[in-house]
């Protein structure tokens, strides 16, 4: 079984190492930011009242993103899942814990991956991200290759776009907030015996390399 959370400030890179992760052990993957925006595209009344908070750079009220990940880890699969950008408050930890138990499907470990403030702010200034796939690329650390979007007809490239609140006013917001509501959340897993830190200022390849030493093994590989 493999039941994760990608821990990480906004940045880190949770994102680019779960698309790769995903396809790799065969992993539902979770991500309550992409949940979010496909509300506020699709202008539900809780992607309206999602957009506010978003935009300003602070957090969902908890009911609602734990709404959403309780109705889709409920919803039967096969319980191996990888979480990103949830939980990210104490309050959102202690449902998912209690949703988790109910449905008797521990967890295996917290992927915490640490990068510096100066680094997650030249991250997020040069972030593009695909409307179609979601994959997140960089102008200058992960160039968009050209090639054709996975979630296309295999003829069209990727949309591109940058999003609005990885404007450097906001960026600065979102960091903040993250130490204040989502960092105590590596004591909290520390102090479980789950957390299994990660240096993220390391390539893309290297951050996948550590993560998957921490990804328990299939039973019977
Ligand atoms: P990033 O990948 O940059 O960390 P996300 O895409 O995860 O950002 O989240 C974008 C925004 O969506 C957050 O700034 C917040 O407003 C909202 N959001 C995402 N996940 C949560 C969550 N677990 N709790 C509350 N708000 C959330
Ligand atoms: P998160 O989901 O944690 O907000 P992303 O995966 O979207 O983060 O990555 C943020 C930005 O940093 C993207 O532009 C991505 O291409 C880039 N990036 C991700 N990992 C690395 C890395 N190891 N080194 C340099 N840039 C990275």
């Amino acid at each position: 079984m493999a039941r994760l959370i990608l821990l990480g400030p906004p940045g880190a890179g949770k994102g680019t190492q779960a698309e790769r992760l995903r396809a790799e052990f065969d992993l539902v993957h979770l991500a309550t930011g992409d949940l979010l925006r496909a509300a506020v595209a699709e202008g539900t009344d809780l992607g309206r009242e999602a957009k506010r908070y978003m935009d300003a750079g602070e957090l969902v009220p908890d009911a609602v993103v734990v709404g959403m990940i309780r109705e889709r880890l409920s919803g039967g699969g096969s319980g191996r899942f990888l979480l990103d950008g949830f939980p990210r408050s104490v309050p959102q930890a202690d449902a998912l814990d209690r949703t988790l138990s109910d449905l008797g499907m521990p967890l295996d470990a917290v992927i915490s991956i640490a990068v510096s403030r100066e680094e997650l702010v030249r991250r997020l200034a040069g972030r593009w991200i695909c409307r179609r796939c979601g994959r997140s690329f960089h102008e200058v650390f992960n160039p968009y290759p050209g090639t054709p979007c996975p979630s296309g007809d295999g003829t069209e490239t990727c949309d591109l776009y940058q999003r609005d609140d990885d404007r450097p006013e906001t960026v600065s917001h979102r960091l903040s907030v993250y130490e204040e509501q989502t960092a105590p959340l590596i004591d909290y897993y520390r102090s479980r015996g789950l957390l299994r830190e990660v240096d993220g200022e390391r390539t893309t390849d290297e951050v996948h390399d550590q993560i998957v030493t921490h990804i328990p093994a299939p039973p019977g590989s």
